[in-house]
């Protein structure tokens, strides 16, 4: 474990994926922090959708002691992988990914509901104190020196800075759009370029006779597409992600409320998920309230201003069809903290100067910036692709890309996981692997096989 002995203080916004990833790094690695969220629990089995976890965070995971508890809680990783054609008839079928995943990169792929990533990463944080709930960060302030965080109940808290892991409506990116405007660079900072073309309905559901278990499935249609998966308990996740007949921008993108919801689902009552399985089937056993959003698809030009910095879903945005979101908010989390070690060690100031600071968040951007920029853009052509945007997809998509797996999801796996984020200063627990990620931390224990 590093321990760095300079005085420094992060706040952070939010207890999502990013946040309470950020949080317990900051822990492992010696930096005091206190994270401040506005809900009145951080690990909710009430509500929130599913998440599938992949070898890139899963990794950061293992770095972080949270691996091998979230395979427990999580319970079944993911086994077979099918795509679908629009009437639910199998185009492909590949088994063999507990396998094929661990040996080539040290980890698998694991549905789960996003409650337990946050409750396999809340576990391993020791001092529970720093964890705040019912804190809705409200006011942030400046000065030369610090900055200074009033939450909704009129708490206040300061520190060297504030990461913004606060979602895709971030209330910090709001306050550093504001503070740049005054300095005159509002422009990078906007939410109004933000396209959205497709909305996610999202629902977890028992048990479906006909889905068998552990699997990855994706329904292929015209303007719309599938993602199903059968994980722990019981469970199936199903998103149907459907494109909205245009791309919106900004304040135009749609927001959407039961009404919605319960005319898409009648809209595709019928619609076949597998051989005699419908979507009325999903419907009728779900097991929470459904969930819709529109999926905006934006990396934002620039991701802090003065002391305010921002992580995860607040800095971008991608379609959930190649699972990378919670994927890259962990990432995000690993680099922001290696940024921070390397500066806090080299720094010979008794605080890091706010020109260090500027620096770390500038590098920061910098390293993070054409990976997330890279797994957006992916993540839209694999939307066009499964939702037969155009002929030519069609004729792919249907009818020569099933014949190219499971080779093709590997390539595409090798080339996604590649350039990940790890923490360069803890270890990765020693793991039989084939694959050879480009970041390493400094004293690797992993082993290639
Ligand atoms: C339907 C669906 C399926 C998905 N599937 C996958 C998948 O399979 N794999 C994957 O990697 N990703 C997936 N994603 C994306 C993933 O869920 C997000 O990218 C990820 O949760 C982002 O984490 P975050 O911490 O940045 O934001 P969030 O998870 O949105 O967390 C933000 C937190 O900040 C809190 N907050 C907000 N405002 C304030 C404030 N003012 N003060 C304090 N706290 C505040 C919120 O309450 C929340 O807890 C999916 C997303 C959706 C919607």
């Amino acid at each position: 474990m590093t321990q760095t002995t300079r005085p420094f203080k992060v706040i952070i916004s939010g207890g999502g994926v990013a946040g309470l990833s950020l949080a317990l790094m900051l822990e492992k690695v010696g930096l005091d922090y206190v994270l401040l969220e506005a809900y009145s629990e951080i690990v909710s089995n009430k509500s929130g959708t599913g998440i599938v976890m992949l070898p890139n965070g899963n990794r950061i995971l293992d770095q972080l002691g949270c691996y091998e508890s979230l395979v427990h809680l999580a319970g079944n990783p993911i086994e077979s992988v099918s795509f679908k054609d629009p009437s639910g008839e199998l185009l492909s079928y590949t088994e063999g990914w507990q396998k094929r995943a661990s040996e080539r990169y040290g980890y698998m792929a694991l549905w789960c509901d996003r409650g337990t990533v946050l409750q396999a990463m809340y576990d391993q944080i020791e001092d529970k104190s720093k964890i705040l709930v019912d804190k809705k960060v409200d006011v942030i302030q400046q000065t030369d020196s610090e900055v200074e965080v009033t939450t909704a109940d009129g708490s206040v808290y300061r520190g060297d800075i504030i990461v913004g892991a606060d979602g895709v409506h971030s209330r910090v990116r709001q306050e550093i759009a504001h503070h740049a405007s005054k300095m005159g660079l509002g422009e990078e900072y906007t939410a109004e370029s933000v396209p959205s073309t497709y909305s996610c309905l999202f629902g977890i559901s028992g048990k479906m006779e006909g889905l068998p278990e552990a699997t990855l499935d994706y329904v292929l249609n015209k303007k719309f597409s599938y993602i199903i998966g059968t994980g722990p308990a019981n469970r199936t996740y199903w998103g149907l992600m459907k494109n909205l007949g245009q791309t919106f921008h900004g304040s135009e993108i749609p927001r959407f409320g039961e009404k919605d919801k319960e005319e898409m689902i009648k809209e595709h009552w019928n619609d076949k998920i597998a051989p005699g399985v419908s979507v009325s089937d999903l419907y009728n056993n779900r097991l929470r309230p459904l969930f819709m959003a529109p999926m905006r698809e934006y990396t934002y030009k620039r991701w802090h201003s003065g002391r305010m910095m921002m992580i995860g879903d607040a800095a971008h945005q991608m379609t959930v069809i190649i699972g990378q979101g919670g994927n890259q908010a962990v990432e995000d989390a690993a680099a922001l903290t290696n940024h921070l070690v390397s500066a806090l060690s080299s720094s010979t100031t008794e605080r890091l100067s706010y020109e260090e600071i500027q620096r770390v968040f500038e590098g920061y951007q910098q390293a993070r910036f054409d990976r997330v920029s890279r797994m957006v853009e992916l993540s839209h052509q694999r939307q066009l692709m499964d939702s037969l945007d155009t002929p030519e997809l069609e004729e792919i998509m249907l009818h020569k890309f099933p014949a190219t797996l499971p080779g093709s999801v590997v390539q595409r796996w090798d080339q996604t996981f590649e350039p990940a984020a790890c923490l360069y200063n803890l270890p990765v627990p020693a793991r039989a692997k084939e694959f050879r990620w480009v970041n390493e931390p400094k004293d690797s224990e992993s082993k290639d096989s």
